[in-house]
């Protein structure tokens, strides 16, 4: 066996490699510079972790965040793996210790953050080091076309600077083409390999639907499949996520908020309650999330619309990163999209307030679009895939539910035309529904051939109609909420093109759908699981580390439906290791054994 497969096997506790994972760490072996491009969840972290075990020597991670670098730093010790960390927040004390203990060549893998490499100092204590090679994580952060630029990332030019011979492996799970071309170009990789995964995520059900009111019932629904199981909600504003955690508590859900006006103290409180399963839900806004680790979230639901899809794809890339079906809803409204306007208005005009309403744009569409939304979200990263078919709401029941308004779309447009295109939506409805206001009145619109032609729907109807219209940008919004035609709207009057809209968004107050995705729990009994469960917990709490670093909810499962009786038939489940099993397995082996 080669060292590769023993180490996967002895450390990492996996039988086999995934897609992807054998050729970025024998490129990284080869000493090739790497750019990897994997969604979340589909194993990165062991492509650059695996060969720094095979190697001589230590490497260098480069990660955006803190809460990123402790939970990787936690996972490979339990592994029993030698890593640490260097930070701005630590001691003198402690960060020469690290130095010190680097020098003795006692850890493996180091983690730091890009600005510590701003600093001559500290890149040449580097240059005494042996280093193997360069790890860049979240390497999207390098570019200004990526939706998380950070400009500590632009000092990593410096690293081909200093170490023209060292390998640099760069790792994302969202880039477009652009992205990867300057990611490329800013971190100056040499003839890398570039490994492009297909962008699709065939564990999770994706679902997005129009927000009735404020879209509390639509999510109770939702979460009627997850029960005791693990979710992140998000909201776009602070306030919204602790009315939402409130509400979710009346409701016998154990939810907390967590946003950025938090205390540091209350932020982390919350963040290893959710870590450790003392917490269900996590009501947050955007600032939760970046590098979480945890394998066992079973849903992330939206509340509103996300800036950009690259959000939306690594938010709800968070669910199910142990491989299992996991579940995520997008609710939205019109009210999102103008919001969002709103807020890139008030930036100064720049390129980047430009592309801010192009990825704006781009998420409107996929959130109403009636293609398949995993097709989506690969053709919008360059890539493409077919569609899922059974996992998403537009293959599964879009075409069911689609309903033909091209007569209505073409009454509602007309009267845009008609009344001069100076007026807001709720204006031209009152023209189509024929009221008698003052300002219909005054302004003539009584007498126009579309005054009283739509009373055949109701005024929310005629609103979701106007809605629909937006989303398609056959309607444009302006200053002051007034409505206008764009080109593509005139082009359906005069070419009587077909426009639809999902059965729902007509039936008024439509009750959320009853049948919100199930997760499918497998055949293992749940008992046992829930027993194995409770011991993971035990262990973690004794270890002070989060439950799945024990073992994850994949593993636990396995151990369910194998309940193992003996060492070898315990090493044969996916994700225990010989390290884990040493700290681990017998007390797992004790209870499968009472279980059997
Ligand atoms: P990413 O960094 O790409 O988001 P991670 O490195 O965090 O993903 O890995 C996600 C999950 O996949 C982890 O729980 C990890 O243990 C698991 N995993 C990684 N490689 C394998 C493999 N070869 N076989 C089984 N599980 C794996």
């Amino acid at each position: 066996m080669s060292e590769t497969y023993r180490i996967l096997q002895s450390v990492f506790g996996h039988h086999t490699f995934r897609s992807y994972q054998e050729e970025a760490v024998n490129a990284i072996l080869a000493r090739k510079d790497i750019m990897m491009i994997l969604p979340t969840g589909a194993g990165k972290s062991l492509c650059y972790q695996l060969p720094s075990l095979v190697m001589d020597g230590m490497s260098v991670v480069i990660s955006p965040l803190l809460a990123l670098m402790h939970d990787q730093i936690t996972a490979l010790s339990a592994f029993g793996i030698k890593a640490a960390m260097i930070f701005s927040m630590q001691s003198t004390q402690e960060i020469q210790e690290t130095m010190q203990a680097c020098r003795k060549g006692e850890l493996k893998l180091l983690y730091v953050a890009p600005e510590r490499l701003k600093g001559e100092s500290f890149l040449n204590f580097l240059q005494t080091l042996p280093i193997n090679f360069f790890v860049i994580d979240e390497a999207h952060c390098v570019s200004e076309w990526g939706h998380e630029f950070r400009e500590d990332y632009r000092q990593l030019f410096r690293l081909k600077q200093y170490f023209p011979k060292t390998p640099i492996a760069a790792f994302t799970a969202t880039a477009t083409k652009i992205v990867e071309q300057d990611i490329l170009h800013q971190l100056g990789l040499s003839a890398p390999l570039i490994i492009r995964a297909k962008v699709e995520r065939d564990n999770l059900t994706i679902k997005a639907e129009y927000r009735n009111a404020n879209g509390r019932e639509q999510l109770l629904s939702f979460l009627s499949a997850f029960k005791n199981e693990s979710g992140i909600i998000y909201t776009l504003t602070r306030k919204e996520t602790e009315s939402l955690a409130l509400f979710l508590g009346t409701h016998k859900i154990l939810a907390r908020a967590y946003h950025a006006g938090l205390s540091t103290e209350e932020k982390n409180e919350t963040y290893h309650a959710f870590l450790n399963d003392e917490i269900q839900v996590v009501v947050a806004t955007v600032a939760f999330g970046m590098g979480i680790d945890k394998s066992n979230i079973r849903f992330v639901a939206h509340m509103s619309l996300p800036k950009t899809i690259e959000n939306y794809y690594q938010e709800i890339g968070r669910a199910g990163r142990d491989g299992l079906p996991s579940s995520t809803l997008l609710l939205f409204s019109t009210s999102d999209i103008v919001e969002h306007r709103r807020r890139i208005s008030e930036q100064p005009a720049s390129e980047y307030q430009k592309v801010a309403y192009e990825k704006l744009g781009a998420i409107s569409k996929f959130a109403s679009s009636q293609v398949c939304r995993h097709q989506q979200i690969a053709t919008y990263f360059d890539d493409a895939i077919a569609t899922c078919k059974t996992r998403c709401d537009n293959c599964v029941d879009g075409e069911k539910q689609s309903v033909d308004i091209s007569h209505e779309a073409l009454k509602l447009l007309s009267s845009v035309y008609r009344t001069g295109q100076r007026f807001g939506l709720h204006y031209v409805v009152d023209v189509l529904m024929g009221s008698h206001n003052e300002k219909i009145e005054q302004n003539g619109h009584e007498s126009l051939s579309v005054f009283g032609i739509g009373k055949d729907k109701t005024k929310a109807q005629w609103h979701s109609i106007g809605d629909r219209l937006m989303e398609l940008e056959a309607l444009k919004v302006g200053e002051y909420r007034v409505v206008s035609l764009s080109e593509y709207g005139a082009q359906i009057i005069k070419e009587r093109l077909h426009v639809s809209i999902h059965a729902a968004r007509l039936e008024v107050r439509a009750k959320a759908s009853k049948k919100a995705a199930k997760v499918v729990t497998g055949a293992f009994e749940l008992s046992i699981f829930e027993q194995l469960r409770a011991l993971r917990l035990e262990i973690a709490k004794e270890n002070s580390i989060p439950p799945y670093v024990v073992f994850s909810d994949k593993t636990l499962k396995e151990m369910a439906e194998r309940l193992p009786q003996n060492k070898e038939a315990m090493l044969e489940v996916s994700g225990v290791g010989e390290v884990k099993f040493e700290r681990y397995g017998e007390a797992f082996l004790e209870l499968c054994a009472k279980l059997s």
